[in-house]
């Protein structure tokens, strides 16, 4: 699509990319923070908690342009050129989008509109998901005796141009972490199986991470699918998958508020008994 800029006119306003981090308010980074305090405009993914939405002031215009505001990928078009015309109009625009900008957050692709369009911009990187699941659910991600290095693929299996390398992706000694998974699990499962990743090799499937619903979900590779299925999982939810999951039952740290406060009226419960 074109990108219509105003003829004989210049952008005074600036576009920020900023990265919200995964969920829990308090993994915003201090610049994002900043720059959201002195928006005029915001412009917000599904993906962005209330907690952070509540942060922006008053008198900014906030436009919701997420999937699940109705809009799907094909609209994307129309988001780049709503940041055009926002800084046309506004000083300060943010970009507000979860976790990182640039780790399959299309970060790249606005900004390359912006270039087009001759608006100036600024990019405030965020928590991606992978580090804020590693840890919440206590997960290093790269651990000297079971990784030595880690990938982040999305799971978007089909739809992406080129196949998924499953031989590179199935070495024993690397973490795996899959975003946008969920509903290809038979896929993934069946991919790094065939490519000769052990079947017992340990993964979590952890949703909602770092926020007080977060739920994690650990089996191995061979009941991928299975785990994927689980009726009380919630999206977003991301998948881990290497040696190094089962650290989470000695590392694991964070109790989200649901479960405790089920704990406590469990204690409650049993003191009342
Ligand atoms: N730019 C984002 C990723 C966008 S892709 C980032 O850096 O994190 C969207 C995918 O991210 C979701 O399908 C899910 O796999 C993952 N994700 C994002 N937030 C998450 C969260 N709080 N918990 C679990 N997975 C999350």
């Amino acid at each position: 699509m074109e990108i219509v800029t105003l003829p004989g006119q210049a952008a005074g306003g600036k576009v920020w990319l900023v990265g919200a981090g995964p969920g829990d308010v308090d993994l915003l980074t201090v610049k994002a923070y900043r720059v959201l305090q002195n928006a005029d405009a915001v412009l917000y993914d599904a993906l962005v908690s209330d907690e952070i939405l509540a942060l922006i002031p008053k008198h900014a215009e906030k436009i919701a342009v997420g999937k699940r505001a109705g809009l799907h990928s094909a609209a994307q078009s129309e988001i780049n050129q709503l940041l055009v015309t926002k800084a046309y109009t506004r000083k300060n625009v943010v970009r507000l989008k979860g976790g990182d900008p640039f780790i399959f957050g299309r970060g790249g692709e606005e900004l390359e509109t912006i270039v087009d369009a001759g608006v100036d911009f600024e990019v405030v990187p965020g928590i991606t998901a992978a580090s804020g699941t590693a840890a919440y659910a206590g997960i290093p991600l790269t651990h000297r005796d079971y990784a030595q290095g880690v990938s982040f693929i999305t799971g978007h299996c089909k739809l992406e141009s080129r196949p998924m390398d499953w031989q590179s992706y199935a070495n024993p000694n690397n973490t795996l972490v899959i975003y946008m998974g969920i509903l290809n699990a038979d896929l993934i499962k069946a991919g790094l199986l065939n490519a000769g990743r052990a079947a017992q090799t340990p993964v979590a499937i952890v949703s909602k991470a770092t926020t007080s619903q977060q739920r994690v979900f650990i089996g191995s590779l061979d009941n991928l699918d299975e785990l994927a299925s689980h009726p009380e999982l919630v999206m977003p939810a991301l998948m881990v998958i290497g040696e190094v999951v089962e650290l989470a039952g000695s590392l694991n740290w964070f109790t989200p508020k649901t479960q405790q406060s089920q704990l406590n009226d469990l204690e409650l419960a049993a003191t009342t008994k």
